[in-house]
């Protein structure tokens, strides 16, 4: 369990509750283009309304300039949506700094709007997190989306609150973290694929002193490909990350953890929409080939893996699935881990896309909403809101 206070172990009645949820969706032509953040935070509140709370709700969207109201920033949109689906009035608060105390009808919701239109909020500002805090009697961190943030409406205001809470959608994703990466049901599978080691380096490194085995997918498998001396033509790599690839390999070896071999992948002449793909044999790749994705062969030796594992960890795909002749890898890896029974827990843009696009969302045991924050904790890192929730709750 996250050694940080629940929202289920406090009573909100009759409490202001401030929460911080993750309302960063993207908006096309004044509406709310994909519901998924929206759809994911309303446990919380709902749960807080029917408690007799006083709910006031705040997020981020976008990246606006600090310090000036722009409306395509605006929450406007999300306020619209929320009131729909909790079918209650949303009321949309503009300078809502300047209040000293803001009234909220029973039953209804103040939605303060966008955090970065305040000057300071990316910055921590402390007094900034003060006047939030002085907002409420409990504020709620439930944005796992941004708790790899230290900012003022996530960290300064948990540190200055009355009481400083993780709310359910926070820790459901910190104890389905836990379960997957400090008590994994052995063996323990971890799939990274990709784009660049460059962006997953630490992740890498940090998974190669856990993992039992570790798949290496999409660009990143190459660049494991060429630290192995085998040919690549001319893919997506990254020579100088070559001597990182083999400590990593040496690494796992040592601990009798494994790195699978690619034995075949498919390639074509460029990246591009009507590419033709042609598989080949590692040793038949030739300097004008670009591998686009795995071979038959060894992706299903990697569906073996993944039939054996205990718990399974995945983020990246494996190949160019955006193309449907380099996507059979990554479906296939998609539909394996759909169907094996460990535990498995995806996150990543990319990675949600993928399992969206082979229709396997059921059937992950776990699917994290966040993509900076789900790769810090794959990294190791304690994650800044959470750290601040776990010293209020140990102070
Ligand atoms: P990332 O953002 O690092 O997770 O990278 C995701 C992107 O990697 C996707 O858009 C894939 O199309 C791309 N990708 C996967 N495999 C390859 C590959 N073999 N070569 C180039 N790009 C790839």
């Amino acid at each position: 369990m996250p050694d940080v206070l629940s929202l289920s172990s406090i009573d909100v009645k009759g409490k202001r509750v401030l929460i911080r949820s993750d309302l960063n969706v993207p908006i096309k032509d004044g509406s709310v283009a994909s519901e998924q953040r929206i759809i994911a935070s309303l446990p919380t509140i709902e749960y807080c309304l029917q408690n007799g709370a006083e709910v006031m709700l705040m997020s981020h969207l976008g990246r606006p300039k600090a310090g000036q109201y722009a409306a395509e920033f605006s929450l406007l949109p999300v306020a619209k949506c929320l009131q729909q689906k909790l079918n209650t009035p949303v009321h949309l608060m503009q300078n809502w700094l300047e209040e000293e105390k803001i009234n909220v009808n029973k039953g209804e919701i103040a939605l303060l709007e966008n955090v970065r239109f305040n000057v300071g909020e990316t910055d921590n500002d402390e007094i900034l997190g003060r006047k939030m805090a002085n907002l409420c009697d409990i504020f709620i961190m439930d944005a796992f989306g941004t708790a790899h943030r230290a900012h003022s409406s996530t960290y300064a205001v948990a540190k200055y609150a009355p009481l400083a809470c993780a709310g359910p959608l926070l820790m459901n994703e910190l104890e389905a973290l836990e379960k997957a990466l400090s008590t994994p049901k052995k063996p323990l599978i971890a799939l990274v694929g990709g784009a660049k080691v460059s962006t997953k380096l630490e992740v890498l490194l940090s998974l190669a002193d856990k993992v039992d085995g570790l798949i290496a997918g999409g660009g990143i498998a190459n660049t494991f490909m060429l630290a192995n001396n085998l040919p690549i033509g001319k893919s997506l790599c990254e020579p100088e990350l070559i001597d990182t690839a083999q400590k990593l390999s040496a690494k796992m070896h040592d601990r009798g953890a494994t790195i699978p071999l690619v034995e075949d992948v498919v390639v074509a002449d460029s990246l591009t929409e009507n590419a033709k793909a042609t598989e080949k044999e590692v040793n038949q790749i030739q300097e004008h080939d670009c591998i686009l994705d795995l071979g038959k062969k060894t992706i299903d030796k990697l569906c073996e893996l993944i039939h054996q594992a205990g718990t399974i960890v995945w983020n990246g795909p494996i190949g160019v699935f955006e193309y449907p002749q380099f996507a059979k890898g990554t479906e296939r890896i998609a539909k394996a881990i759909a169907n094996s029974n460990a535990f498995s827990i995806a996150g990543g843009g990319d990675t949600l896309a993928a399992i969206e696009k082979f229709g396997v969302q059921q059937d992950i045991s776990y699917i994290s909403t966040g993509g900076g924050a789900f790769l810090e904790f794959l990294e190791g890192k304690t994650l800044p809101s959470v750290a601040i929730l776990q010293e209020r709750k140990n102070s």
